[in-house]
């Protein structure tokens, strides 16, 4: 048996983290066993529906990196892919319901008889979960009267209005797709007995269904799209790599056997699988999701990193093609994250003034005799003729000496003085970057302001 998989989004407008872990299951799970990814729009919702909000989810997939090999775009011989252009199907699917008596009008919808009869769904990851639809449904809570009144247990497939119902398009699409394993939100766990219901009124094999546990955000609930973290545009625009964002969804419900975390595309491809998913809900933490992104920065090539930084420093205003690029980024790469953090630590390298962080202006006025050490600070770097990193360690220990300070004591307030803040990186190498002239007169201009 060939593995198809599928990723069905209803077109929302956003690709949601829970919806591309979804994707990126799916498609780790059909890598794995040598099968295919395809990717189905279930956009019968016309309301909600337009090819702008299509193209944001497809933008999303296509950044992450997880291509399909049959829909939109590409083709396939299941076509078409989007659900709005398969009407006809479904009318064929519908008559023959209708020719085996399993459904009926009810004011103007179609309902479709659910089999009186306990149905079983035996998930991949949720284990056997059971329930006889006809009787679970035909009472219901009624919140005004708080009680219980009868209900209609059929299931509506088709609305007044002629549209047809996602449960029914879902399962015919399945079917005629050959998709051999649902792999989705554990949200439509529910939802299944009535999927396997019309499977089994169609005569057609299910396939095998596994439920991955919600996403929720760090108050327990279940994440939304106000969420920080939520969105997969907002990831590419923060200069996350879509390698440790896929990575990171990963571990959002899967683990490894041997605990190993961080993974290129390649390992999960090769580890990835259904026996690994945990059962309960997992919570998303953004701090973790940056984390593993920076264990991916970490293991670029230099020259990748270099490329990937572009688009960030232009933004940013620092010109990619100034020589001091490639030594400053090597002074940033251990401190981030994030692309997108790149400028704020180097951006002092390249920026005509110093902005003072008043909180590091105020700590290192705390400490010691500041007037000093900065004079101190000027006269030694004004004569330092080796303008290196060991040659401003020994001009700088020379001034401490002079003072009787340590050499600690000169470090912090020479790099508030010269880069404004009291975090970023390394001192020493930035006054390299930034010259003799400019850190003497970044040092002198600090003295004015301490003298104002
Ligand atoms: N369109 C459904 C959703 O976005 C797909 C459910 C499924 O994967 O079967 O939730």
């Amino acid at each position: 048996m060939t593995v198809r998989t599928r990723f069905a989004p209803s077109p929302t407008g956003f690709l949601h983290i829970g919806g591309a872990r979804t994707a990126l299951y799916n498609w780790l799970y059909a890598k794995r066993h040598g099968g295919t990814f395809l990717l189905r729009v279930e956009d019968t919702d016309a309301d909600r529906s337009t090819a702008e909000s299509m193209e944001i989810i497809l933008d999303g997939l296509r950044w992450l990196g997880l291509d399909w090999d049959e829909g939109p775009g590409v083709g396939g011989p299941f076509g078409p892919y989007f659900q709005s252009e398969r009407i006809e199907i479904y009318d064929r699917y519908l008559a023959r319901l209708e020719s085996a008596g399993l459904v009926y009008e009810d004011e103007g919808a179609i309902r479709f008889r659910v089999p009186d009869k306990v149905i079983t769904v035996s998930d991949s990851v949720c284990g056997d979960v059971s329930i006889n639809l006809k009787e679970a449904g035909s009472r219901r809570y009624d919140a005004d009267l708080k009680r219980e009144v009868e209900a209609n247990p059929d299931i509506v497939i088709k609305r007044p209005n002629g549209g047809y119902i996602f449960h029914f398009v879902n399962v015919v699409d399945d079917i005629e797709m050959q998709i051999t394993h649902v792999i989705r939100g554990e949200d439509h766990l529910s939802n299944t007995p009535k999927h396997l219901a019309l499977f089994e009124a169609f005569g057609a094999t299910p396939p095998q269904f596994a439920h991955i546990p919600l996403n929720l955000n760090p108050s327990g609930t279940k994440m939304s799209k106000r969420d920080q973290g939520a969105l997969i545009h907002e990831y590419q625009e923060a200069g996350f790599l879509p390698s440790g964002v896929n990575n990171y969804m990963a571990l959002l419900g899967w683990s490894a056997k041997d605990d190993q975390e961080i993974f290129t595309m390649e390992e999960l491809k090769a580890k990835f699988d259904l026996s690994g998913v945990n059962s309960s809900n997992s919570k998303f933490d953004f701090d973790k999701c940056r984390w593993v992104n920076g264990e991916h920065l970490k293991r670029l090539s230099t020259e990748d990193f270099v490329a990937l930084a572009v688009p960030f420093l232009s933004k940013a205003g620092i010109d990619p093609a100034d020589p001091r690029v490639p030594e400053a980024l090597g002074l940033a790469r251990d401190r981030v994250q994030t692309l997108g953090e790149i400028p704020g630590i180097i951006g002092t390298v390249f920026s005509s003034s110093v902005s003072y962080d008043e909180t590091s202006v105020a700590k290192v006025k705390e400490k010691g005799d500041l007037v000093n050490v900065i004079a101190a600070l000027v006269d030694v770097l004004s004569v330092a003729s080796d303008w290196t990193v060991d040659g401003i360690k020994a001009a700088v220990s020379e001034g401490a000496a002079t003072i009787g300070v340590k050499m600690g004591a000169m470090m912090l307030p020479c790099r508030v003085a010269t880069m404004g803040s009291t975090a970023g990186a390394d001192l020493v190498p930035v006054l390299v970057l930034l010259g003799k002239e400019t850190t003497l007169s970044r040092l002198r201009g600090f003295q004015e302001l301490l003298s104002a």
